[in-house]
C-alpha cells in the first residue's frame, strides 16, 4: 500500500528489517570490544567516508546503497556497549525505550496539546506520577481522577527535552513564586541564586537566558571537594541580605556533574524551610538512586524539595532525551510559563491534560512512552539494581586505581562518577586523554577539582570490568611514558 511519505509499508518493514540487522551487528561487535570505542576525524574526513555530498545529489535509492550507508554511518558512531566506554553520562538504552523511539518517529503525536497524541499524554501522567512516588510527594493523580487528602496538594511536574531545560523551568517556576510580576516586566536586579561553584553549568546559563547575568548566580561555601557546607549557608544569607538581595532559590546537587558527589539535602533543605527559601535539588543524574533501597539514602532529605530534576537517560536506561522536572507542590508549576496562547489554551477543556502551559516546549516528543516502556518491560527493581551494580563496580573500580602506584583519585565515589589522575601536570592529563581518544580504544572525560585536572570516568555499561581498567591503566602509563620521552 502507498503511503504518504512516497514509501509503500512493505518498504517501510523491508528497510526496517535493514536497520534492525545492522544495529544488531553493531551491538554485538561493541560488547565484544574488539573495535575502537570511538573514532575521531574531522567533519570533512566523515563526509567523505559517509559520501553525504554524493548521497544529497544522488540519494538513496536501493536496498544496497541504504546498507552501504548504514554501515558508513555507524563505523564511525560513539559505542556506548562497549566495556571501553567510561566517558559521558548518558544510559546505554534499554531495547525498549529504542522501540519507544521508533514508534514515536512514526506516529510523530505532539505534547504540546492533549489531542495531538492523547494515549502519549495519559502516559506522561503515569510517568510523571511514578516519578513523584519514588520522591515522596504526591502523584497528581491526574490519571484517576483521585482527590488529593484533605490539606495536602497533590505535586506537579512535566517531562522535557533535557536536564538544562528542566533546571531553566525549575528556575521560572521559583521566580513565578517570588516575583510572578517577572513574567511581564522583566527580572528586576535584586534577584539571586545560590549554588555551590559545581553546580552544572545550565544554572548560570538558565540565570543569564532570564536576564539575571550570570553575577546573580552567588557560590555558597563548599568543602574541598565542592559539596555545600550547611554551615556556611547563614553568613551568604545575611550577606545578599546587607546587599539588598533576594533569594529566589538555593541549589544543591544530587549529585554533581564533575565528581559525582551529593549534597547534604537534610541540612540544606531543613535551612531554605526555615527561611522561607525555594529549594531546588539537581538531581538529574543521581536522582535514580532513588530506585535502590540502599543507595538511596544519599538523597534523604529530597522530599524537603520544592522542585527537583531527575534524567530518565542518564541512569533508567532510557534513550535521550528524557528528563524530569518535579514539584512538591504541584501549583508551583500553573504560574511558570503566563503567556498569551489563547489559539492553544482557550476555552475549557473537559477531556484530558494540555502540556503547553507547563511546559517550555511547544511540540514535544513523547518522552514518557520510553520512559514508561523501559518500567513496564525491564521493572523497576531491575533498573534499581542496575544502579547498585555501577554504584558497586564503580567503587571497586575506585580502590583498583588508588592502589595502584602512579595514579591519585580524587575521592572514594558515592555515584557512578569517579575522578582519578596520573603523575604529571594538569596538561599531561588532557594530552593523555586526547591521545587515548585517538586511539579510539577507550574514552575518558576531564574535570577541573581543587585547582587540579582530573580525568573522569562515568561508569554507565555493568560490562566494564576491572580487567577494562586494567588495560585503561597500563594505556595511560605507556601514553604518558612516551609522550614523556617525545616532550623530553
Ligand atoms: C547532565 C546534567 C545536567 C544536564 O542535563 P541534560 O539532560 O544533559 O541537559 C544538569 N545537571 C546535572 C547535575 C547533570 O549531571
Amino acid at each position: 500500500m502507498e503511503s504518504a511519505t512516497g514509501w509503500s509499508t512493505d518498504e517501510f518493514k523491508r528497510r526496517g528489517a535493514l536497520v534492525l540487522e545492522a544495529l544488531g551487528r553493531f551491538v554485538e561487535g561493541s560488547v565484544r570490544g574488539e573495535v575502537p570505542v570511538v573514532t575521531l576525524k574531522p567533519v570533512q574526513a566523515f563526509a567523505e567516508s559517509m559520501d553525504l555530498e554524493g548521497l544529497l545529489e544522488e540519494g538513496i535509492t536501493t536496498d544496497e546503497g541504504f546498507r552501504a550507508f548504514l554501515r558508513a554511518f555507524l563505523a564511525g558512531a560513539t559505542r556506548l556497549h562497549h566495556p571501553a566506554y567510561v566517558a559521558h553520562q548518558i544510559a546505554l538504552p534499554h531495547y525498549a525505550s529504542a522501540l519507544a523511539d521508533l514508534i514515536s518517529g512514526i506516529l510523530n503525536n505532539g505534547m504540546s496539546v492533549y489531542e495531538m497524541g492523547p494515549t502519549a499524554g495519559a502516559i506522561e501522567v503515569a510517568v510523571i506520577d511514578w516519578m513523584l512516588d519514588k520522591v515522596g510527594w504526591q502523584p497528581t493523580g491526574r490519571n484517576r481522577a483521585r482527590l488529593p487528602a484533605a490539606g495536602s496538594f497533590p505535586g506537579g511536574g512535566v517531562l522535557t527535552h533535557g536536564g538544562s531545560l528542566a533546571n531553566l523551568t525549575a528556575l521560572l517556576a521559583a521566580r513565578a513564586a517570588l516575583a510572578p510580576e517577572a513574567w511581564q516586566q522583566g527580572t528586576s536586579g535584586d534577584l539571586v541564586v545560590l549554588a555551590p561553584a559545581t553546580a552544572h553549568y545550565s544554572m548560570a546559563r538558565a540565570v543569564a537566558t532570564m536576564g539575571m547575568g550570570t553575577d546573580a548566580l552567588v557560590e555558597v561555601p563548599s568543602d574541598e571537594l565542592g559539596r555545600v557546607l550547611p554551615d556556611g549557608l547563614p553568613a551568604t544569607l545575611a550577606s545578599v541580605g546587607g546587599e539588598g538581595k533576594r533569594v529566589m532559590a538555593l541549589c544543591a546537587n544530587a549529585c554533581a556533574t564533575a565528581t559525582g558527589l551529593y549534597d547534604p539535602l537534610q541540612e540544606v533543605g531543613a535551612f531554605c524551610r526555615d527561611h522561607g527559601i525555594w529549594f531546588h535539588v539537581d538531581g538529574a543524574h543521581g536522582a535514580s538512586a532513588l530506585l535502590h533501597p540502599e543507595k538511596k539514602r544519599r538523597l534523604a532529605g529530597v522530599a524537603l524539595a520544592d522542585s527537583l530534576v531527575w534524567d530518565a537517560h542518564k541512569l533508567l536506561q532510557t534513550s535521550a532525551l528524557c528528563a524530569a522536572v518535579l514539584f512538591r507542590d504541584g501549583r508551583r508549576l500553573l504560574g511558570t510559563f503566563q503567556q498569551n496562547a489563547a489559539y492553544v489554551l482557550e476555552g475549557s477543556r473537559e477531556i484530558g491534560h494540555d502540556f503547553i502551559g507547563h511546559q517550555f516546549e511547544c511540540t514535544k516528543s513523547p518522552l514518557g512512552l520510553k520512559l514508561f516502556l523501559v518500567l513496564a518491560m525491564a521493572g523497576e527493581e531491575e533498573l534499581g539494581r542496575n544502579v547498585g551494580v555501577l554504584w558497586e563496580r564503580t567503587r571497586r573500580i575506585h580502590d583498583q586505581i588508588a592502589a595502584r602506584p602512579g595514579f591519585q583519585v580524587l575521592c572514594p565515589p558515592e555515584s557512578n562518577i569517579l575522578c582519578f589522575r596520573y603523575t604529571g601536570e594538569d596538561r599531561e592529563q588532557s594530552r593523555v586523554r586526547q591521545e587515548l581518544m585517538g586511539e579510539g580504544d577507550f574514552l575518558l572525560t576531564q574535570a577541573d577539582m581543587g585547582g587540579k585536572r582530573w580525568l573522569r570516568m562515568t561508569i554507565m555499561n555493568p560490562r566494564t570490568d576491572e580487567d577494562t581498567i586494567r588495560r585503561l591503566l597500563d594505556r595511560i602509563e605507556k601514553v604518558a611514558r612516551d609522550q614523556a620521552v617525545t616532550s623530553g
